[in-house]
């Protein structure tokens, strides 16, 4: 068994964990921002420190390495650990930060305790995770799932444009299809992540082995009926748009007890009316629906029910309508031999474990269409994340990461 250092691991979360902090409370790294440059310029430093070979790709993805002393396993395809750097606003110390933290660790010590390599072991922190500009783009783009030719039109929420975001930061937006990984050069990624979800710690276990990370679409849905006055318009006379909205969303809880699994999750999470006036009829409704599930077969069916459901409402109403697809990610099913692995691992170190599935998106759904995928979860407290009250205790943190370093050390002999 591998033992991490504990307090240069808690050291590194702290340290990184100033880099950011906003006056209103938590963390606010967004990718290609000061704060974000800081951080990689810290996460770079770190790496060197540790004697491991650092690179960065055209997306701005930062790798460590730690190279086979044979030249024959050099060549292998590698295992790779990661995460991301980048951060929610407000968001807190540890998502996306411990995955990229405790894979160093487990490369220091695999460094230092001269485990003999099989193959080359890299960390990887990818760029914007949490979708500053809309995307994943440096797992989608490293991992070949990015069209390089609409990345131009990508801004943030503010308007500013990847392309400036990425100049000011040193990166060039052209040089961003070039971090597309060779198919055949990675054989396994590894991702620890908190779970951002409740049932670790309700269950009082330390360490979650990933079965399966889910797959969502993503729709906006806009109705169209005629705006007009509130006062003058008869009710039989009205082409209400509110109305087709409301019809549709009164329904979404029951159709996904009727067509879903049982882990099926649907929200609408924004709901607007145009001109939005007291006395104006609103002839405009525009929402957004998302959908999650592990089972692409119930994702499609939903699609298909809602779209029904979409029809048959906007015609009670008398109203026109668009469905524009925002997001489509299938699910991904993580890998047998990784899960047996890290269920091993956490049994020799005497970790309690339990195997579940992600409700949330990861970079490992983007490294699943290049290699083999595991991931490890470590208990969220009270379930929370992006919020800076995002919070693990110091023993599951150990726990995750020493469970992380064997599971590597594991996968590259
Ligand atoms: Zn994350």
């Amino acid at each position: 068994m591998l033992k991490i250092n504990e307090n240069r691991l808690l050291q590194n979360i702290t340290e990184l964990s100033l880099i950011g902090k906003d006056p209103e409370g938590g963390i606010t790294r967004p990718a290609f921002s000061p704060p974000d440059m800081m951080a990689r310029e810290w996460l770079i430093d770190r790496i060197q420190k540790a004697g491991l070979q650092c690179d960065v790709d055209g997306a701005g993805n930062i790798f460590a390495t730690v190279i086979p002393a044979d030249a024959a396993a050099a060549d292998k395809p590698a295992v790779m650990c990661g995460s991301h750097i980048d951060t929610v606003p407000n968001g807190g110390a540890l998502d996306g930060a411990l995955g990229v933290l405790t894979g160093l660790e487990a490369l220091q010590v695999i460094k230092e305790e001269k485990v003999a390599l099989a193959r080359p072991l890299k960390m990887v922190a990818f760029s914007d995770e949490e979708g500053r500009f809309g995307e994943m783009i440096g797992s989608r783009a490293f991992s070949g799932q990015l069209d390089p030719d609409h990345l131009t039109s990508l801004s943030d929420v503010h308007g500013v444009l990847l392309a400036d975001a990425m100049r000011d930061s040193g990166y060039n937006i052209n040089d961003v299809a070039s971090a597309k990984a060779s198919a055949d050069a990675y054989e396994a990624f590894v991702e620890l992540h908190i779970e951002q979800g409740p049932v670790l710690e309700r269950k009082g276990i330390s360490v979650g082995v990933v079965d399966a990370i889910v797959g969502l679409f993503k729709w906006q849905i806009d109705l169209y009926g005629q705006a007009n006055h509130a006062g003058t318009t008869p009710m039989n006379m009205r082409r209400d748009a509110f109305y087709g909205g409301v019809k549709f969303a009164d329904k979404v809880r029951d159709l996904v007890k009727e067509h879903g699994g049982a882990d099926t999750v649907a929200t609408i999470g924004k709901f607007n009316l145009y001109p939005g006036a007291p006395n104006v009829v609103p002839g405009h409704c525009r929402f957004f629906i998302e959908a999650r599930d592990r089972n692409k077969d119930t994702l499609d069916h939903l699609k298909r029910v809602f779209k029904d459901h979409l029809k048959r409402c906007a015609e009670d109403e008398h109203l026109t309508y668009d469905v524009t697809v925002l997001e489509d990610m299938t699910p991904v099913q993580c890998d047998p031999q990784i899960m047996d692995v890290i269920e091993s691992c956490a049994a020799e170190a005497d970790v309690s474990s339990l195997r579940m599935f992600s409700g949330a998106a990861h970079d490992a759904q983007n490294m699943a269409a290049l290699a083999k995928v595991g991931m490890i979860f470590v208990p969220s407290i009270g379930g929370i994340s992006h919020n800076p009250s995002e919070c693990t205790e110091d023993d599951d943190i150990v726990a995750g990461a020493t469970v992380m370093a064997n599971t590597l050390a594991r996968l590259v002999s």
